[in-house]
């Protein structure tokens, strides 16, 4: 039986590693098309030197990613193990390689801490809930642990009033939208409801400019109408923190209040009136909910509680909001058409701001839990996932190839050139052979 259950996880296993090596390939193939679209359109327009420079390191990234992929094969079938990612912020390989990454660290975070820790300083001055991994510093550093707490799982996505110039006069506003952010989580009310979170920012572009988003999820107190608690608290530091003198509008219309409300039962007119409407109005706070279905198979929204943790919906629902993080969405007009324009005048500005995504509170310190912490382990841990019985007896080869050098039938990864367009890894496990990967720096095969 035990064996009938291995067999089956290892088939599972395989299938997912070609689906894996499917968009790989098709990922690259699109930083390739991008790569020669960004080509055309730097040739097309005049640029200074600096833009230039971002320009010819994108491009160079982007074809470079991927380009060296390790790959093992049994005797039977080829399986895609690591491949060397650029790590630019704007390659569809390395963007989604990070929001698989950090998918799966959050999978295993959350398995691991299904509560916080709720710590006392000695003179009780102040309290701060940590995680399991930050529990121990704290207590031997003379905080009092008062108790456990369990959270509830929030979705939040702020954006700022904007005029035709931009937010305060700028076109982009990276730094100045994320230093609000950080201002209102000192508030004493927010660090009442939030224990922690990560955040990232987000891009979008319509006829009136490049409009920037945070997105967050937030590790929220649990307790009676949270969610509207908490909504009004960010309301109203949200509004005030991001006033735009430039903004003409004057007094909320009826129905601007009325869209105000909407957003909170829990609004009286009085509190809108405290709202300067100059700032922004309407912010986004969401309870991660699951579908349920009732006995007749209505479908319905269900609150996450402690039965539902750890099921599918709700990793599903958590996940979604981690991916916010990580989709720089702006660029793509279609699947292979790129908005060039917004790529370049973008490109300076992700080369500025270093942290477009951030933890904060209780998550501060969780080293699991950053984007670009273990690389090497993570894949190791993914290809220990894989590890079918040639990996037991030694009996697999490895190979660096471009992944545009394979391609898939019936569920199996295939190889287009075996001579020519493959380096063999002499390796004698999977781990072995990543570490070669990573730090001999193959030259890479030509195809
Ligand atoms: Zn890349």
């Amino acid at each position: 039986m035990e064996k009938v259950t291995q067999s089956t996880e290892r088939e599972n296993n395989y299938r997912y590693n070609v689906v894996r090596n499917k968009k790989l390939t098709y990922l690259k193939r699109k930083n390739m098309l991008l790569a020669a679209e960004l080509m055309r359109y730097t040739h097309s327009v005049q640029l200074d030197a600096h833009t230039l420079s971002l320009a010819d390191g994108l491009m160079k990234s982007l074809r470079s990613c991927g380009g060296s992929t390790l790959y093992s094969y049994d005797g039977s079938k080829i399986e895609l193990v690591s491949f060397l990612g650029c790590g630019h912020r704007l390659c569809n390989i390395c963007n989604w390689d990070r929001q698989k990454k950090i998918r799966r660290k959050y999978l295993k975070w959350f398995d691991a801490n299904p509560c916080l820790y709720i710590l006392a300083d000695e003179e009780g001055r102040g309290e701060k809930a940590v995680t399991a991994s930050q529990r121990m510093k704290w207590l031997n550093k003379g905080w009092q642990e008062l108790g456990e707490v369990r959270y509830n799982i929030m979705h939040l996505m702020l954006s700022v009033p904007h005029t035709v110039n931009g937010w305060r006069g700028r076109r982009f506003y990276f730094r100045e939208i994320t230093k609000q952010f950080n201002f209102m989580r000192k508030k004493k009310d927010w660090l009442y409801w939030v224990y922690g979170g990560q955040f990232g920012l987000e891009t979008t572009k319509n006829a009136n400019g490049y409009h920037i988003h945070i997105h967050a999820l937030l590790f929220v107190r649990n307790a009676k109408q949270n969610r509207n608690q908490l909504h009004r608290v960010v309301l109203y530091w949200w509004n005030h923190l991001t006033v735009d003198e430039a903004n003409e509008r004057g007094n909320f219309s009826p129905e601007e209040v009325a869209a105000i409300r909407k957003g909170n039962c829990t609004l009286s007119d009085e509190f809108v009136a405290t709202l300067d409407p100059r700032g922004a109005t309407i912010i986004h706070l969401q309870n991660i909910f699951v579908c349920k279905a009732t006995e007749d198979g209505t479908v319905y929204k269900h609150h996450i509680d402690v039965d539902d943790w750890k099921t599918e919906d709700f990793i599903g629902a958590v996940l979604e909001t981690i991916s916010y993080l990580f989709k720089p969405k702006v660029f793509a007009v279609t699947d292979n058409m790129f908005d060039c324009e917004a790529i370049i005048d973008i490109l300076p500005q992700v080369y500025n701001n270093r942290s477009l995504y951030s933890k904060f509170g209780c998550l501060l310190g969780e080293r699991t839990l950053n984007v670009h912490d273990n690389t090497l382990l993570e894949d190791l841990a993914e290809a220990a996932d894989l590890k079918g019985e040639g990996d037991e007896y030694g009996g697999k080869e490895f190979f660096i190839t471009n992944p545009s050098n394979t391609y898939s039938t019936d569920s199996m990864i295939r190889l287009k050139k075996r001579n020519t367009g493959t380096v063999t890894v002499p390796a004698s496990c999977t781990s072995e052979a990543v570490r070669m990967l990573y730090e001999s720096n193959y030259q890479k095969p030509t195809l």
